[in-house]
């Protein structure tokens, strides 16, 4: 075999999440590598978008992947549980529900759980879905504890978690574990991009006081800015915004406040929505919304208006729009974050997307011939993900009710994509769910969104009637019984991260 030499020098550009997660990442995977060196340039005087710190269930394996201990991480960055998220106003105002982390009930013949409830409802019963998730009942009653899937008996098998952190601090314990893994950090900001004449492969980069970077691979973590990609690549921006109206944010902490449970909070507003995620020290909340439907003043009074705390800095308003670049990885430069593309945060998944990013650059991991079969799954996957979490986002809205501001008119009436189509008929005719691909959210998410926004099945399997009525209502009232008394043995989530040693200590949130 004579296959080209290992590529071993990587520039990364950018140190907010997305570059320090890459940072870690590449030197706790690759950092063997003979001769394998990372450098990561950022620029205080930029700075970081200073926002997302909601994550999905998936991150835990990223923080196995570096041998993370988990009281570590949860005091280091402040981290709390998070066992789903509440959706509040979104089908209709004065409507509540959990989009929960897990599964719902237990499938029965080998035929999913919801339709033994559908069958349920349609004989009378009035019992919500939720009742039926450990996570959502746990995260409401603000219980938790770690799963127990060792344990198919006990409810806490169903059980899925994520965490709510300090994305500043994340950025800094990640850069912490990246620096004294090996890679070496450059502070200073880039006004040059090098390119090779006949390939247009970038070959280094030059900072404003002239010292110039050279590598072989450069991973674009620049953000919005995408200073390699979309800026000296000229990779051109597939628009969503058809789809996804919402095209700016307004953002700001607040002192702690009102009700604590491990769960992150979107309520729909007149022309968006508002994100309340609440850490140890603090709660990050935040406005997204569309400003051709209510102007920044407006979004950011409403914001200030509906804080648990006091707020703790001046808003920061952020412009974005919703898509990607048409490819994510281009010639040497492969893009994670911000740079790469932006869904508006409502399942929490750009944290995710990064992290996704590095597992597919590191399975398709380049040699310096740098061959298009490689670059081409990468981009293959990449925006198959990207498209997966666009339609779920989409059913949030095309789902509602409301139909009391232009905005939320005009987000019902947008036809959805082909995708999200055909997924809503089949769940409307038999409430079957597909899932095409191994896509990111899964059955129960979709069951979950769909069901409480309003998407009502026709039917249900036709196995479901194998129970006749009197063991339908039995089995269900037995699962749900089972959920409501393990949920009374859990413990409040603040003694539980007491217990684990992840609490910090008083005196830290009293001065956030
Ligand atoms: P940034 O944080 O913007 O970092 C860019 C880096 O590039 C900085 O270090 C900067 O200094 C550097 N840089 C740029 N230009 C130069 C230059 N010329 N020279 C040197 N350095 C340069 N994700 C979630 O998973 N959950 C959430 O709840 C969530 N909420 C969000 C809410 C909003 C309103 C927004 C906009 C995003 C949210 N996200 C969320 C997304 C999340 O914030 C980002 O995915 C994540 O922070 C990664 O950002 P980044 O590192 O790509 O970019």
């Amino acid at each position: 075999m004579n296959s080209p030499p290992p590529v071993t020098k990587i520039v990364i550009v950018g140190g907010g999440t997305a570059g320090w997660m890459t940072a870690a990442a590449l030197m706790r995977v690759l950092g063997a590598l003979p001769g394998m060196s990372v450098t990561l340039i950022e620029s205080d005087a930029i700075g970081t978008v200073g926002v997302g710190e909601a994550t999905i269930p998936q991150i835990i394996g990223f923080n196995r992947l570096l041998g993370l201990e988990e009281a570590d991480f949860m005091r280091e960055t402040r981290a709390t549980y998070k066992l789903g998220i509440e959706f509040v106003d979104w089908l209709r105002p004065g409507h509540a529900y959990v989009h929960p982390f897990g599964s719902f009930g237990i499938d029965m013949f080998g035929i999913e759980f919801q339709h033994f409830w559908l069958r349920g409802q349609q004989l009378g019963d009035t019992s919500k879905i939720d009742e039926y998730s450990i996570a959502a009942m746990a995260g409401k009653a603000g219980r938790f504890a770690w799963p127990r899937p060792d344990n198919p008996k006990s409810p806490l098998s169903k059980l899925s978690y994520a965490f709510q952190f300090d994305a500043g601090r994340y950025s800094q314990f990640l850069r912490r574990y990246a620096e004294s893994a090996g890679a070496a950090r450059v502070e200073g900001r880039i006004t040059t991009v090098n390119q090779n004449g006949e390939n247009g492969f970038v070959t280094g980069v030059t900072l404003e006081d002239g010292r110039d970077v050279e590598g072989e691979l450069f991973i674009d973590c620049s953000g919005f800015r995408s200073l390699l990609l979309g800026q000296t690549l000229q990779v051109p921006f597939t628009d969503w915004s058809k789809w996804l109206p919402c095209d700016s944010a307004v953002a700001v902490p607040c002192t702690l406040g009102g009700r604590m449970e491990p769960l992150t909070r979107s309520t729909a507003r007149i022309a968006g929505w508002q994100w309340r995620i609440p850490l140890q020290h603090r709660i990050g909340n935040g406005h997204v919304f569309s400003s051709s439907h209510i102007d920044r003043t407006a979004a950011t009074d409403l914001l200030l208006a509906n804080l648990d705390g006091k707020p703790l800095a001046d808003p920061n308003q952020i412009a974005f729009k919703a898509g990607h670049r048409v490819r994510i990885w281009d010639r040497n430069v492969v893009a994670l974050g911000l740079a790469a593309g932006f869904l508006e945060p409502l399942e929490s998944t750009s944290i995710h997307m990064v992290q996704s990013g590095i597992a597919r650059l590191l399975a398709l991991f380049p040699d310096s011939g740098f061959s298009a079969v490689e670059r081409d799954r990468f981009n293959h996957e990449t925006l198959r993900e990207y498209r997966d979490i666009r339609d779920f986002l989409i059913l949030h809205y095309r789902a509602s009710e409301r139909d009391d501001s232009e905005f939320w008119r005009y987000c019902r009436n947008l036809p959805p994509p082909d995708g999200l189509a055909e997924k809503l008929e089949l769940f409307g005719s038999s409430g079957r769910i597909i899932r095409e691909n191994n896509e990111l959210f899964t059955e129960d998410s979709w069951l979950s969104v769909m069901l409480n926004q309003g998407v009502k099945p026709q039917s249900y399997h036709p196995a479901a009637r194998m129970l006749d009525e009197a063991e339908t209502r039995k089995r269900l009232e037995h699962i749900r019984g089972v959920i409501a008394q393990a949920v009374t043995q859990l413990p409040r989530q603040t003694d539980f991260l007491r217990s684990i040693g992840g609490a910090i200590a008083v005196e830290e949130y009293l001065t956030a």
